[in-house]
């Protein structure tokens, strides 16, 4: 039996989204498919709030979009700023570094914590960054990044600097408006809050980043990441023509484009205050029993998923074991420094906003609750049965 996937992504789909993955052969020119293409196109620009931004679908994943923004973005030897708030602030560093930037951290003061909006001033000040890179939603620690004030301070510091925002577990789920908050690039993938399977890396680019592109000295440092080759793509299939580069994941876009049309059809604003109540609901549950968030402040923990220490006495591996024999999938710890003492639920997408699937954290409530009991937690104001 399928048991519940509430781990911070992949997340439980919809059946309409599941369907178009078990869907015939169909070519990746053919009229049909370049229309849903390019309409998944269009809606991201709305999803994203990017009027005039360059979206781009490849086949990849979330991390392929770090790629995308270290080849096209960052000439070797330039300088990138990661404002760090957990291991997804690393990766992307390290990635960024593989194509020759220059990267400085800028770490939170402690795990789960953000660091201070002055020391992003001071350090984009202190010198010339060709991008900052903010993590939205970092899903080892589950903290929240305040990506309109930071993109803010950032370019009023240093104007000329890219606001890259890695949006993985973020967008579909948290405000996100790219024009309005001056932000340059937003990664994101397909299996998290955009409600698909994994296997889409899901990028938009601003005016100024596109420009920003066509003007490096130097040609892209990748080829299969390069924006030279897939800008001409996207506005083909933008413009409903054919063309090719690299072959499409056809159903997985298939599947992208229905999961995209279900998340227009209702006001993002709507979508996003779910996504709060949803968060609000599990974090006061697991607080009520007495067990303790990751983030340091309930201010800037996300709510796409929650990070929660066990209690004392509770053996990760065994409480996990329980709840998945119960028929619910939890996420274990990430950040390599606290990974054994913490777990993750995410709650974000078609479990957070479709109103028959808001069982799914009902009943992950309750279960994790008596898993809690069975491996000797008393959980202090324990919900009530009902
Ligand atoms: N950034 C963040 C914040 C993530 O949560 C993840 C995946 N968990 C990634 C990047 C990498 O994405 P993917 O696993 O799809 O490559």
């Amino acid at each position: 039996a399928h048991k519940l996937c509430m781990i911070p992504g992949p997340i439980e789909f919809h059946d309409d989204v599941l369907a178009q993955m078990a869907t015939p052969a169909t070519s990746h020119v053919d009229p049909s498919f370049i229309g849903e293409f390019g309409a998944s196109l269009e809606m991201l620009r709305k999803i994203f709030k990017s009027a005039k931004g360059q979206p781009f679908i490849v086949a990849g994943s979330g991390t392929l979009g770090w790629d995308m923004v270290a080849a096209n973005l960052v000439e070797p030897g330039e300088n990138a700023l990661v404002v760090n708030t957990g291991l997804f602030g690393d990766r992307f560093g390290e990635c960024l570094q593989v194509y020759g930037a220059k990267v400085t951290h800028l770490h939170a003061p402690a795990i789960g914590a953000i660091p201070a909006h002055d020391e992003v001033v001071k350090a984009v000040k202190a010198q010339k960054y060709k991008v900052v890179t903010i993590t939205h939603v970092d899903t080892s620690t589950g903290v929240l990044q305040d990506v309109k004030t930071l993109a803010k301070l950032i370019r009023d510091a240093s104007p000329s600097t890219l606001v890259i925002v890695d949006g993985v577990c973020s967008v579909g789920g948290e405000d996100l408006d790219m024009d309005a908050w001056g932000v340059d690039v937003v990664l994101t993938a397909s299996q998290k809050a955009l409600g698909c399977p994994p296997g889409l890396c899901v990028v938009v680019a601003s005016e100024r980043a596109m420009q920003s592109f066509q003007t490096r000295v130097a040609p892209p440092t990748a080829y299969y990441a390069s924006w030279a080759k897939w800008t001409p793509i996207m506005q083909a299939y933008e413009a409903r023509k054919p063309s090719y580069f690299a072959t499409p994941a056809v159903q997985t876009i298939k599947a992208l484009h229905t999961s995209l049309q279900q998340l227009v059809a209702k006001p993002l604003a709507e979508r996003y205050a779910q996504h709060v109540r949803i968060s609000d609901h599990v974090k006061q549950t697991v607080l009520g029993w007495g067990l303790k968030l990751v983030p340091t402040d309930y201010a800037h923990a996300a709510h796409t998923l929650t990070a929660v220490y066990y209690p004392e006495g509770v053996a990760g591996p065994a409480l996990l074991g329980a709840l998945s024999g119960k028929g619910v999938v939890v996420a274990g710890g990430l950040h390599p420094k606290i990974a054994p003492t913490y777990f993750r639920i995410g709650h974000m997408g078609l479990s957070a906003t479709h109103e028959a699937e808001l069982k799914h954290i009902e009943q992950t409530l309750k279960h994790l609750e008596s898993a809690l009991r069975e491996q000797g937690f008393a959980p202090k104001n324990a919900t009530k049965a009902k």
